[in-house]
């Protein structure tokens, strides 16, 4: 395979990776399917935006946003079955199970530890020891400002955690896990080691406390866009969401077994931070997976994190502490 040229890096030597967007393929079928696959992604974001603009303070909390969340997954899952992307991502019921497992690992065990020693304890010293008034430039600025810098604040951040989780050995053994999966569909995002999702999910769920409408408002950018990323249907995405928008082509490429292709497409939400450094693909690629699509096993992705932490820091220890040298025999 010869890879393509993009900027100073050759992607798509190790396994295909499709480059460009007049390369990808467009929706196929009717007018009625190809008019719902081009304008869903738009129609949900702005209606999306305009409930939580407009919403009474009784309706505008986070379990309505946690319950709308959830229903709109159903529906993305009955999108995956009208319009898969590949066949080859097709659910099976083996999929779909291990899936479940991690989807309600996430919602329940990572959400008691996340409250204990995870944001709830960070955000509870935050809101005793920080002077809230200063912070009324920020609250007084309009609200959909505020969701913009709020859901591109923390994307920066993520941005940064996944790239360091790419580059560094103790933060990639928590992140490789979940690039074993072999195929894109609405539930693999929850797919991985729960360490991961624990520092992933670090400063997501404590800040419903404050700012809340704002914060809402931010979050409805995350369920109709960085959703995406992990979902087995084909859309003609628009030019202007591709151009500032993560994507599902994005981030398959991100998970394709093209090492220097998972190089690239960091972001969650914003992918015009991937151009900002230069990490940016726009592609797609089908053949997913690490050690040429090796499916990993539940039992090790739960040991994976700190089985290789464990390794790398005897491995790291041994290269520090004086060897014991050998005694001659009498
Ligand atoms: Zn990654």
């Amino acid at each position: 395979m010869d890879g393509v040229l993009v900027g100073k890096r050759i992607i798509g030597a190790q396994a295909p990776v499709t480059i460009g967007w007049e390369n990808i393929p467009r929706v196929e079928g009717g007018p009625v399917k190809r008019f719902i696959f081009t304008y869903f992604q738009p129609v949900m974001f702005f209606a999306a935006i305009l409930f939580w603009y407009y919403a009474p303070n009784s309706i505008a909390v986070a379990s309505t946003a946690i319950g709308i969340g959830i229903a709109f997954r159903v529906l993305l899952l009955a999108l995956e079955w009208v319009n898969p992307r590949h066949k080859s991502w097709t659910l099976t019921w083996k999929e779909l199970i291990t899936d479940l497992f991690y989807v309600g690992l996430g919602y329940t065990v990572l959400r008691m530890v996340d409250a204990y020693i995870g944001d709830g304890v960070i955000i509870d010293a935050i809101l005793s020891s920080y002077d809230w008034s200063k912070l009324d430039w920020f609250t007084s600025m309009p609200l959909l400002l505020q969701a913009i810098l709020i859901s591109f604040m923390f994307d920066f951040g993520q941005y940064w955690m996944h790239r360091g989780m790419h580059n560094w050995y103790p933060l990639w053994a928590t992140h490789a896990p979940h690039h074993y999966i072999t195929q894109l569909n609405i539930n693999k995002g929850a797919v991985g080691n729960p360490i991961e999702l624990f520092l992933i999910g670090l400063g997501i769920g404590g800040f419903f406390d404050f700012l809340p409408r704002a914060v809402l408002l931010a979050g409805a950018f995350g369920m109709t866009v960085s959703i995406y990323q992990h979902i087995n249907v084909r859309f003609n995405t628009p030019a202007w969401w591709r151009f500032l928008f993560n994507t599902t082509e994005h981030h398959s490429v991100h998970h394709s077994q093209d090492y220097e292709a998972t190089r690239s497409n960091y972001s969650g939400t914003w992918i015009i931070i991937d151009r900002m450094f230069g990490t940016c693909i726009d592609g797609e690629a089908e053949l997913l997976g690490m050690e040429g699509g090796r499916r990993m096993p539940v039992h090790e992705t739960m040991l994976y994190t700190p089985r290789e932490w464990y390794r790398a820091g005897r491995k790291w220890l041994r290269k520090r502490l004086p060897q014991p040298t050998a005694v001659p025999a009498e």
